[in-house]
């Protein structure tokens, strides 16, 4: 889609304000609800950009990174309000991971979250799929009642889009 690979201009910070960035993405963006052990327990949810698309606007002497195990992934927060408002990714250090809660609001218009739960993730895609049926069944009454219950399919493309940040 056009639209949705138009880029626009996006803006997003920690909470206190000392560390803000700007970037380019869609409007439309699907971000990803990663299930390592440090995001979960963060609640974190992101999505990537293409590192030439980002660039910090202050606060870099703020920027605080912790690691844990083998160390390979960075995770980087604000080390006065705690935020971890973007990551800079060391498996792809093409892209930066945007934190989808500290992006300014208004300029993203439709944020769709997928979970990364290699357990649990054709159960969430499952759900995920009735939802959008019973939307779509919402939208148009004289559909032909075409079954669309083919269940669920699990993309073979989802391995690729995996979170780069760890
Ligand atoms: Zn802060």
């Amino acid at each position: 889609m056009d639209s949705n690979s138009h880029l626009e201009s996006h803006q997003g910070g920690c909470h206190c304000g000392r560390i803000r960035y700007k970037f380019e993405a869609p409007k439309s963006v699907t971000a990803f609800k990663c299930n390592c052990s440090m995001c979960s327990k963060r609640g974190n949810i992101s999505f990537s950009v293409p590192k030439h698309n980002f660039s910090l606007l202050s606060g870099e002497s703020y920027i605080t990174t912790y690691s844990f195990g083998t160390h390979t992934a960075k995770h980087t927060f604000c080390n006065v309000c705690g935020i971890t408002s973007f990551n800079i990714s060391r498996s792809n250090p093409h892209a930066v991971s945007i934190n989808v809660n500290c992006v300014d609001p208004g300029t993203l218009t439709h944020v769709e979250i997928l979970s990364f739960d290699g357990r649990n993730w054709e159960r969430t895609h499952y759900l995920r799929t009735k939802m959008k049926e019973a939307q779509l069944r919402g939208d148009k009454d004289n559909s032909s009642n075409e079954s669309s219950d083919q269940g669920y399919e699990v993309g073979s493309d989802v391995s690729n889009s995996l979170p780069q940040s760890h």
